[in-house]
């Protein structure tokens, strides 16, 4: 597919994304041909159907699924329900999800799907519907030894159920590892949902203890209460650290001493949102939050949040990316001249990924692991790819977002020459 590039923020993403490929691509000497095989997309699949919603009347969706590189296996990643969706959005993730896998040693390629659908606005039947007839445009390029969904923004584990539901259907046998990110009594593993939150926490713990920083005490900032957000704090907790400020899309909340953690997810739970928390917290405007003096900063909402408008004034001795790319090429560059320690998405967010690797395993071998296994193989997949880039990035005097990079790059690569 032609490569077409407008101002929308999954065009800026993408035209950022090919930008690190070629730096890769010019540290690693990369053969030309590898360079541009990298930089496409290997399948790309743009669907539009009509769906009917419960008033009798047919909405038409459009969705993407793209296959970035599948050197090291079969692809893998996220389903995002998004009105934001579009094609290079995918294609960014897509790519990010390859370099992502190879970096932390996973044996898949990268994958990512969208749907430019708001799941706020759809009642549960219609949202199954939908999810089922996508499943069904996808079915041909799916498949557990060849593409594996599972759930990113606006995505559950229940969306996943009916996934699996309704390509074990069109295949006539039960295949549970077509999708991960499913319910426990669906296949699903034990972890899963707090895996990327766990994964910031291991990280972030490893890059204290490298600027000989103590957990115990340390404050730590989260933008996002989320899925990300919300386990990255509890784990951060249960490691000793203070969380001193929280935010979500309606507020943000401070409280130096360190807020009531079990306080804020319970009234999050139930009203849904931050906003008027009543709790011992100052209330901050949205921006603020990033400023914070802290020692660990964690981004776990969106895109783009650290800017060449705002990263003078970020006051985070280390920033663990919980979010897909919540810093802008300008706004790294000034973290970096800052001597911020920026740990990025692709290996800070990677716990999600190598848990569903965990599920997957599960399912292919019918077995059940229990939490304890998950977690120490999850603490010794992404400690081990943590120390990897850190030494990369120490002997070859780059950031650890370039080391990261470099790894993940130059592994698919190998194997491509490996394969020829
Ligand atoms: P989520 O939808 O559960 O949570 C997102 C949170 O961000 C919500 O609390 C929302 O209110 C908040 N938010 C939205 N806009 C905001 C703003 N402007 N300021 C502050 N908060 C805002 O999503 P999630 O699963 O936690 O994912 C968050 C990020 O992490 C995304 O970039 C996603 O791609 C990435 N990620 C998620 C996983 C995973 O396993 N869930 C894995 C890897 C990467």
């Amino acid at each position: 597919m032609q490569e077409s590039f407008g101002n929308s923020p999954g065009d800026t993403a993408y035209k950022n994304a090919l930008a690190q490929l070629e730096f890769a691509a010019q540290r690693l000497k990369l053969d030309p041909d590898i360079l541009s095989l990298l930089k496409s997309a290997e399948k790309e699949l743009s669907v539009t159907f009509p769906v009917p919603m419960d008033d009798g009347s047919h909405q038409v969706f459009t969705g993407y699924r793209i296959q970035h590189n599948s050197a090291l296996g079969p692809t893998k990643g996220g389903i995002r329900y998004s009105p934001q969706v579009d094609i290079n959005e995918v294609r960014t993730l897509a790519m990010l999800m390859t370099w992502k896998c190879a970096v932390v040693g996973i044996p898949y390629g990268g994958g990512k799907g969208g749907l430019c659908v708001n799941p706020r606005d759809l009642t549960t039947p219609e949202l199954e519907r939908i999810t089922r007839r996508f499943a069904r445009e996808l079915a041909d390029i799916l498949g557990e030894d060849r593409d594996i969904p599972a759930p990113d923004v606006g995505t559950n584990e229940t969306t996943m159920s009916w996934m699996a539901d309704e390509l074990s259907n069109l295949q006539g046998n039960y295949r549970p590892a077509v999708v991960t990110g499913k319910p426990l009594n669906f296949g699903g593993i034990i972890g899963r949902e707090e895996a990327t939150g766990r994964g910031v926490s291991i990280v972030a713990k490893q890059a204290l203890d490298k600027l000989s920083i103590p957990t115990k005490g340390s404050r730590v900032v989260i933008q996002g209460f989320g899925n990300v957000g919300v386990h990255s704090a509890h784990l951060m907790r249960d490691l000793g650290s203070k969380i001193i400020a929280v935010s979500d899309s309606s507020g943000a909340l401070w409280n130096p001493r360190g807020l009531d953690l079990s306080k804020l997810i319970a009234f999050k739970r139930e009203s849904g949102h931050l906003r008027d928390y009543a709790g011992d917290a100052e209330h901050l405007k949205m921006a603020e939050i990033l400023e914070i003096p802290c020692e660990v900063l964690i981004p776990a909402a969106l895109e783009g949040q650290i800017t060449d408008a705002n990263a003078l004034n970020v006051n985070a001795v280390i920033i663990a990316e919980g979010a897909n790319g919540p810093t802008t090429l300008e706004g790294d560059q000034i973290l970096n001249d800052r001597g911020i320690l920026v740990i990025p998405d692709i290996l800070a967010n990677a716990g999600g990924v190598i848990v569903s690797y965990f599920e997957w395993l599960q399912n292919k071998s019918s077995e059940t692991w229990i939490e304890s296994r998950v977690s120490r193989e999850l603490q010794r997949t992404l400690s081990e790819a943590f120390r990897r880039v850190l030494n990369y990035a120490e002997q070859h005097k780059v950031t650890l977002r370039q080391s990261a990079l470099l790894l993940g790059v130059s592994r698919v690569a190998d194997r491509i020459r490996e394969l020829r």
